[in-house]
């Protein structure tokens, strides 16, 4: 076919959702064959995803595992050879402490996220007062709601559970993981299974009997730790697998999309487009994929379509921050017997959680020592990242090192921000999904993916990413180019 019939495809952001979007079109490519060019801003692919390797650690700046009840990452890794460099957690200690009046305590065993799998475990735990404890155990009794209405996690749970349970455990438990405020984080858009439960069953504790949770969890705590999987060498492996199967003239570092707007349409196509980059460079593509946050994707369509870029930008982003530190073990006096910890908002500490990191996989520290991550920022601490490295270091160490005994300062911090990076899905999230998949249909050629859509993390993000190239693909198969 020649070169000026072929189709091309133009995606914008090499992050994980770009890469798995660019890999899906060069897998579809032997049916229709197309040109792929993928543009990223910056000078490395893997958006959030970064692994350092210093002094023996292998140190995680962004994401350090994915879980694998959602397929994506899973299947992918395996596609790409990647299925004898998956690395599980280690089978010990998968439990998760929490902070009450300052120190850690277990987080009940077989709590896991929002789910008491085992009430006797919260009957005996310290973390809740007699009354909470009687409130979570009256669970079965509540009424079930049956208006199949979305409402934020916080609600849900004092609805079924009372107080007690929200502050003490899936505030920081649930809100940790995404960086949000429980008040208003969307049940149905992060634990749709939760509200199943309810209506299902008309409780949340008799659905998780009923699902076999009580045994598939066993002793873990906090999260699902036997579901989730790293990468032996860290999780840009991933980054640099991908890249290395996607041929070099695709790639394009150091290239900011500044506009994409609609062109005529040529005859025997059925979309065309033009990307601007780099303030005077220009590409004509006749699909565009545009992956990343939902505020990048809102700039680059508000030329055209006003109202698409007024929805995208209603999903909200709040910033965080990871500090790595690393210590020698014999300046801890704590024993870390746990994958990590979490920190109510009620403790008023500068920090969100802290995972111990070379716990909760092996070979991340050298032998002797220990690399800790400790999460700060979030929606519920706005002013953080006007911070400087040195103070946010200082502050992540004077928290954990008042938690866990530590004497001394750290062997080294790393810090790295992320800025807008974590979508806060709010209560109706779906719909406002839908209004934007509504809107973003009418452009024929046009996809708009990343994490503020359809689950956040990475095998939502892959997910999607390979969805929105096979929708491209199946789009560009139903005009074919005139024949030669
Ligand atoms: C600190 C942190 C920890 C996390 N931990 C986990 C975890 O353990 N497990 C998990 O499953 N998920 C985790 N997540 C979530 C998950 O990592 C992200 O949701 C996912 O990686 C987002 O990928 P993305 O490609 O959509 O976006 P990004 O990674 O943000 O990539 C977007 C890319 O677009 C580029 N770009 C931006 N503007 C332009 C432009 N104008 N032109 C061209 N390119 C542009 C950016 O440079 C970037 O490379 C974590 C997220 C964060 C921030």
């Amino acid at each position: 076919m020649g070169e000026q019939l072929r189709r091309r495809v133009v995606i914008v952001g090499g992050g994980i959702t770009g890469l798995a979007a660019a890999w899906q079109i060069l897998e579809e490519c032997c049916r229709e064959p197309v040109e792929l060019v993928l543009l990223e801003s910056s000078d490395r692919f893997g958006g959030v995803i970064q692994t350092i390797h210093r002094d023996g650690f292998l140190i995680e700046a962004g994401p350090d595992s994915f879980i694998t009840d959602k397929t994506g990452a899973m299947d992918l890794c395996q596609q790409i050879s990647l299925g004898d460099q998956l690395q599980a957690t280690r089978s010990t200690c998968r439990r998760a402490l929490v902070v009450r009046n300052h120190k850690l305590i277990p987080v009940p065993a077989g709590f896991v996220l929002m789910g008491p799998t085992r009430l006797r475990s919260i009957l005996s735990s310290p973390l809740f007062s007699l009354r909470g404890k009687l409130r979570i155990a009256a669970e079965p009794f509540i009424r079930a709601k049956s208006d199949g209405q979305d409402e934020s996690v916080g609600s849900f749970v004092v609805r079924r559970f009372g107080h007690e349970m929200l502050d003490r455990l899936v505030q920081p438990l649930v809100g940790g993981i995404y960086t949000a405020d429980t008040d208003v984080l969307s049940l149905g858009s992060t634990f749709p299974r939760f509200l199943e439960m309810e209506a299902r069953h008309g409780s949340v504790t008799r659905g998780l009997a009923k699902s076999g949770r009580r045994r598939s969890t066993s002793g873990q705590s906090g999260a699902r730790y036997s579901l989730f999987m790293a990468l032996h060498g860290g999780m840009e492996t991933l980054v640099t697998q991908i890249v290395g199967q996607i041929p070099r003239q695709s790639l394009r570092l150091g290239c900011r999309v500044q506009a994409i707007h609609p062109r005529p349409v040529p005859a025997g196509r059925s979309c065309a487009w033009s990307v601007a980059y780099n303030r005077d460079q220009k590409i004509d593509a006749d699909a565009v994929v545009v992956c990343g946050p939902s505020h990048l994707a809102a700039q680059l369509v508000e030329p055209f379509d006003h109202g698409l870029a007024g929805e995208l930008v209603k999903i909200r982003y709040a910033s965080s921050v990871v500090v790595n530190l690393g210590y020698r073990c014999d300046n801890i006096s704590h024993p870390l017997d746990a994958f990590g910890f979490v920190v109510p908002r009620k403790e008023n500490m500068g920090i969100l959680a802290g995972s111990f990191s070379s716990v909760k996989f092996e070979g991340r520290a050298p032998r002797g020592h220990v690399l800790l991550r400790v999460f700060l920022g979030g929606v519920l601490q706005v002013g953080l990242l006007e911070l400087d490295d040195s103070r946010l270091a200082a502050l992540a160490h004077k928290d954990v090192a008042g938690l866990l005994g530590i004497s001394g300062p750290p062997l080294f911090s790393m810090v790295h921000r992320y800025d807008q990076a974590m979508p806060q899905y709010r209560v109706d999230h779906r719909k406002a999904v839908a209004e934007i998949s509504r809107r973003a249909e009418t452009h024929t050629g046009l996809e708009i993916v990343g994490n503020g859509f359809e689950g956040v993390g990475l095998p939502d993000c892959i997910r999607q990413g390979q969805l929105a190239a096979r929708r491209v693909m199946a789009c560009l198969a139903t005009s074919k180019p005139p024949a030669i």
